[in-house]
């Protein structure tokens, strides 16, 4: 999936894996890394009451390449250490540079490949980034999928649920896609549990899609999460979502991922669902 701004390259089709991967190294030192914020909205209230920070990249060789090609292969490469510990800064410095726009302090999720569970120590990283922006940890959220659980070792579930206490914001990304699902759900205290968008793309015509998605938001309420629906894009899904009684949501219906500034205006705008 990418935003309408990734079909812009061409060139990036005939790019081979190795060529990718020798321009992305140091591509973040370069400038070339960038991150777009999509909205996340509370289905009760209308309002904003999020962000997720999707990372764009801009090669002068290769011109923009998509995330869903070169994070694999960052993550294959072990690229992605390097370039999720520019995410990490660079999501706690917009943080920073919205405090003091003085915008309504907003819960910004950040993506964590599996590979970063094994290398180097998250938990550091995290603490260390909120310390050097002062930023509130509650306002940080790290989005990971079942996979990553199963990559991360004991000691990365310490590191996370220490996170966790200390106010940082767990996610459970794309649920109902991996193989462990319902261990995953209890294996750490999320707060959101996202359903991902091949489930509410059923909707609302799939009788299927709607048993799954109803099933999902069920579960994570009886155990205490809230329940975002993500790839929404028409009425009917909303409406459907509404009737479910799912928490929030995202997608093309309200906003594709923006630039920062263009995030700022439609937090300033105010515009409801
Ligand atoms: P994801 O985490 O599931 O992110 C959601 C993807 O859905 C994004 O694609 C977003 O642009 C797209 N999307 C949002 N709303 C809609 C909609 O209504 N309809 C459709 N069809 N798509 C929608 P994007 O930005 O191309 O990212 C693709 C994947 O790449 C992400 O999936 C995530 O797995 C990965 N990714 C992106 N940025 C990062 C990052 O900074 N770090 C890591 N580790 N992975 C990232
Ligand atoms: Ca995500
Ligand atoms: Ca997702």
């Amino acid at each position: 999936m990418s935003s309408g701004s990734d079909t812009s390259a061409p060139a990036v089709d005939v790019a081979d894996d190795a060529g990718i991967c020798a321009a992305l190294a140091g591509a973040a030192a370069r400038g070339e890394l960038a991150l777009a914020y999509q909205p996340q909205l509370c289905l009760r209230s209308g309002q904003i009451v999020g962000a997720e920070a999707l990372m764009r990249w801009h090669s002068p060789r290769l011109g923009t390449v998509s995330p869903a090609r070169f994070i694999p292969l960052a993550e294959s490469s072990g690229l992605i250490v390097g370039l999720g510990d520019w995410l990490i800064d660079e999501v706690c410095a917009q943080l920073q540079r919205w405090r003091a726009q003085a915008l309504p302090p907003l819960r910004v999720a950040l993506n964590l490949a599996p590979a970063q569970f094994s290398h180097g120590d998250l938990g550091a990283a995290v603490r260390a980034a909120l310390a050097r922006h002062g930023v509130e940890p509650s306002l940080l959220a790290l989005e990971f999928t079942e996979a990553a659980l199963v990559a991360g070792s004991p000691a990365n579930s310490a590191a996370l649920r220490a996170l966790q206490r200390e106010g940082v914001q767990l996610v459970l990304d794309d649920f109902g896609t991996g193989a462990s699902s319902l261990r995953s759900l209890r294996s750490l205290p999320f707060s959101l549990v996202k359903i991902h968008d091949s489930f509410i793309r059923e909707l609302p015509q799939d009788p299927d899609g709607l048993t799954v998605t109803r099933s999902i938001i069920h579960l994570a309420h009886a155990l205490g999460y809230q329940v975002l629906a993500e790839g929404v894009e028409t009425p009917g899904q909303l409406q459907m979502l509404h009737d479910e009684q799912c928490d929030q949501m995202q997608g093309y219906l309200y906003s594709p991922p923006v630039a920062p500034e263009a995030f700022v205006r439609l937090l300033r705008e105010g515009r409801r669902l």
